[in-house]
Order: C-alpha cells, then structure tokens, then sequence
C-alpha cells in the first residue's frame, strides 16, 4: 500500500489520509496515517513516526480505551 499499490486488487487508487488518532490509553493518542483503495476499499494503517511508535505502550500490555 505504501508503493501506491493495492495488496489486494493492485489497484494505484490508492489516497492517503494522515492524522487519524490511535488511542494508547485513555487520554493520549498517536496518528496514524491511512492508506485507503478506492477501487475496492482496503484500508491499511500505519503510525508513520519512529518517535509515535517509541512512545506505544508495552508489547505485553493491553488498554481498553473506552470509559
Ligand atoms: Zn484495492
């Protein structure tokens, strides 16, 4: 998705939309950027900053971001 191209249909109509926050506990969040097709409607998301990704919780932890 991030070459242009759809891994599921290889479609180039692919838009990229930055910015849609990823809760990591109940009050901060990281952005992530979307890479959507819009032949068949994919959506891959990744968090594009090193530093984002620095600050994510542990792997062995789980928040449930709904209070
Ligand atoms: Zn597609």
């Amino acid at each position: 998705m991030k070459d242009g191209t759809c891994i599921k249909c290889a479609s180039a109509r692919i838009v990229k939309i930055k910015g849609r926050a990823v809760w990591k506990d109940w009050k901060s969040y990281v952005k992530a950027t979307s890479f959507i097709c819009k032949e068949c409607g994919y959506v891959e998301e990744w968090v594009e900053s090193a530093k984002d990704r620095a600050e994510l919780p542990k792997e062995d932890s789980m928040y449930d971001t709904i209070q």
